[in-house]
Order: structure tokens, then C-alpha cells, then sequence
């Protein structure tokens, strides 16, 4: 292993590199060769590719030294592939030719891809997007597409001019102006905001949606004390509307609405008439206390109690005879029917059709029975044992019950 020094041609410059080779005599070689062929430093590469881009009449880039000096090479590599790939990408889109010349199998397939490019967006446009390559300045933009290939970055720069020309146009103005006069007319602000942040509400497809650019404490929370669920896919807090229990969807939107205003939270909502309605709270206050049926399932036919996320009617529920906790739903037989009419005329809930209906049928077996003098039998004796359980497993609480829209019935 040996190494021997080169310096750079240009006259006066004075850069140089180590050559190695595998002793003496080759690293000698090796660098008798470099030296024939005229090897150049980086500084003297770069300050070279700067001239040529001045006599190619291309612009002076701007950025950092070292940005520009970088920048000057990529962009001359870049541009060469351009000038070569897009002319025969033309050719062969528009069909004059069965395959596109050009040497390795790499630029081949580079071609091809452009091809698409240009009868997708068409040829002015890729050939417009070439200009503007041509005549970009900003260093950035070469340091970062070195690695694009040429499909990728005229697309990208093709789209990016698409969106220019829109915002310049006298629609695109328009356009843009009447979307900022109905968000500006849509935004219900607070006294006092936390946030410039807005949040937009929604209803679509049966769901209500809560969206809020920012992590806020006091956006969540109110959600989430409605009844909304973060759902993962649609980034977005939603809810799913049960006419049949939570009221109108225009009364739902109002509410949340209000409700996030009043902690603070800008809120856009598209909607005219749930807009009047938060702003002078005309809406119907949603209804959180409710006695259903489960319509389907293991539980099909119970009773079903629910309440407001931030109330607990849960020591209640269970003084009720047949009350059971199973899989997040208070449930009760039935038969219980006259009790769980008192309790729900004592605590305020009210009671579904469907579950009325389950009441009704239970009143109407009743009726129907035949009425036996029946005695029991004898009890039996005790059984001593050693260690009982003197109680049975406390069962864990619910700390919040919600309304799954799954579990209630529709009818
Ligand atoms: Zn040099």
C-alpha cells in the first residue's frame, strides 16, 4: 500500500489528491494516469461548470457558495438528460416511433415513464415545464431533485405550474376569493379564542366529523364529552347519527358547534341552518338519557339503559332487579318492566319505540297467564361449608358509557 500525490492541471490552483495503489510503483502508475488525462480538483470542476452555465445562457443561481457551487454541476448533469430524454419522450408519445433510442436500458425506461407524462399532461405543457427547469435559480431545487428522475421532476414542476396559472387566472382569483368569503361566513368565533386554529364540523354519510388541525386539550375533551370517537383513518373525531335517539344531525352540528365555541374554538361550519342555530342556541339540546332494546346479538330483546358521559346513573341501574353489565351495556330483562318505567320516570330517561314495544308485549303475556295457587316445596337444609365466599366478585365499574350505533335499535 502506497500513495503518491497529484495536483490539479490548472495552472496556479494548487489542489491536489492522494492517489493509493497497492505499492509504490502502482500508486505511480495510477497517478501518471490521472495526470495524463488532465485530472482537475472539485473547486476547479465547479468554478468550470459556473462558466459553462454562463455561456450556455442559463441564470446565476442564488443560495449559499457551496449550494451554488454544487448546484451549477447537478444542474448541468440534470439538463443534459432532459435536452436528450423529453424530445424522444415527445417522439414516441406521439407515436413516430416504435421504441426511443438512447443507450443504457436505465435511460430507456426514463423515456418511457416521460412518455406517459406526455400524453397524460400533454406536450406544451411538459415542454413549458422543461422552460421552467431551465430557468430556475433557487439552488434548493437542484440539490433537492438529484435524485428524481426525470418523469418525477417534470410532473412535479408541471403540476406546481398548473397551480400558478390557476392562481393567476381571473377565475382562479374568483375561485379563490368566493372559498375565502364562505369560510369567512361559515367561521363562528368565541369571544376570546385560544386558538386562530379552526375546526371544521360536518355531517356526511350517516356520520358527524370533527376535524382540528392542532392538539388541544380543550378540543378533545369537548368532543369527546359529546360522544365522538377518534377514528384513525379519517384523522377525525366522528360520531354516527341515530336519528332515533340524538335528534336531528342539524341540531347535533349546532351543538358541537356551541359547545366548542364556548371553550374557546374557532369553529367553520358550512351549514346555514345549523349556523343560526349555534349562534342563538335554538337547537334541541340532544337527549342523553334513554331506556332501548339491543336490536340483535347475544343480548337481542334486552333492555338497554344509556346516559350522558358525564353523569352516572350506574349504582342506580344496578339496585334494578336483573341488572346485568355485559360487554360496556347496562341491560335488563323485560320483565322488569314496571321498575324500569319508574326509574326512568324518576331520573328522566325516555324510552325508545322498540323498547316500548318489548314493554308492551311482556304487559300482554302477563295479562294472558293463567294465574296458579302454587305452594313451594320444603327448603332443604343448609350446607355447612368450611370457607364460602361470604360475597360474590365485585364486578369492575364503567367509568364512561357511551352510545354504540351498532347496538341500538333503529326502529
Ligand atoms: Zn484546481
Amino acid at each position: 500500500m502506497a500513495t503518491t500525490r497529484i495536483e490539479c492541471a490548472t495552472e496556479g490552483c494548487g489542489g491536489c489528491m492522494e492517489v493509493d495503489g497497492r505499492n509504490r510503483r502502482d500508486a505511480d502508475y495510477r497517478a501518471k494516469k490521472l495526470v495524463e488525462r488532465g485530472w482537475t480538483c472539485r473547486a476547479c470542476d465547479n468554478r468550470a461548470a459556473v462558466e459553462r452555465a454562463v455561456v450556455a445562457g442559463l441564470p446565476a443561481l442564488e443560495g449559499s457558495e457551496k449550494q451554488v457551487t454544487w448546484a451549477a454541476t447537478l444542474r448541468e448533469r440534470i439538463l443534459a438528460i432532459l435536452d436528450v430524454a423529453v424530445p424522444e419522450a415527445v417522439t414516441y408519445a406521439n407515436g413516430r416511433s416504435a421504441y426511443p433510442d438512447g443507450g443504457a436500458c436505465g435511460f430507456r425506461s426514463s423515456v418511457l415513464e416521460l412518455a406517459l407524462v406526455v400524453r397524460e399532461i400533454g406536450e406544451p405543457a411538459v415542454r413549458d415545464a422543461l422552460e421552467a427547469i431551465r430557468a430556475e435559480t433557487d439552488a434548493r431545487f437542484w440539490i433537492d431533485g438529484r435524485l428524481e428522475e426525470p418523469n418525477e421532476m417534470i410532473s412535479a414542476v408541471a403540476k406546481r405550474r398548473a397551480v400558478e396559472e390557476r392562481a393567476l387566472s381571473p377565475e382562479g382569483k374568483a375561485e379563490a376569493a368566493a372559498a375565502q368569503d364562505a369560510m369567512a361566513e361559515a367561521t363562528l368565533r368565541s369571544a376570546e379564542p385560544v386558538s386562530e386554529t379552526i375546526a371544521e364540523l360536518a355531517f356526511r354519510e350517516g356520520r358527524l366529523t370533527a376535524r382540528y388541525d392542532e392538539r388541544s386539550e380543550a378540543f378533545n375533551a369537548t368532543v369527546k364529552a359529546l360522544g365522538y370517537l377518534w377514528d384513525p383513518a379519517a384523522s377525525a373525531w366522528v360520531r354516527r347519527h341515530n336519528s332515533l335517539m340524538m335528534g336531528t344531525a342539524v341540531d347535533r352540528l349546532a351543538e358541537t358547534a356551541h359547545e366548542l365555541i364556548a371553550a374557546g374554538i374557532v369553529v367553520a361550519l358550512h351549514d346555514p341552518e345549523a349556523r343560526a342555530k349555534a349562534i342563538d342556541r335554538s337547537y334541541e339540546p340532544e337527549h342523553r338519557r334513554w331506556v332501548s332494546i339491543v336490536p340483535n346479538g347475544t343480548y337481542e330483546g334486552k333492555l338497554r339503559l344509556t346516559w350522558g358521559r358525564d353523569e352516572d346513573f350506574y349504582s342506580a341501574f344496578r339496585s334494578l332487579p336483573g341488572a346485568t353489565y355485559r360487554d360496556k351495556l347496562c341491560l335488563l330483562p323485560a320483565t322488569a318492566r314496571d321498575e324500569v318505567l319508574d326509574f326512568a320516570e324518576a331520573h328522566g330517561f325516555r324510552i325508545t319505540p322498540g323498547a316500548k314495544g318489548r314493554m308492551d308485549d311482556v304487559m300482554a303475556q302477563r295479562e294472558k297467564g293463567v294465574i296458579v295457587d302454587a305452594k313451594p316445596r320444603p327448603k332443604a337444609e343448609p350446607v355447612k361449608a368450611g370457607a364460602r365466599r361470604s360475597r360474590p366478585t365485585s364486578l369492575s365499574v364503567p367509568a364512561s358509557v357511551e352510545v354504540d350505533g351498532d347496538l341500538v335499535d333503529h326502529d
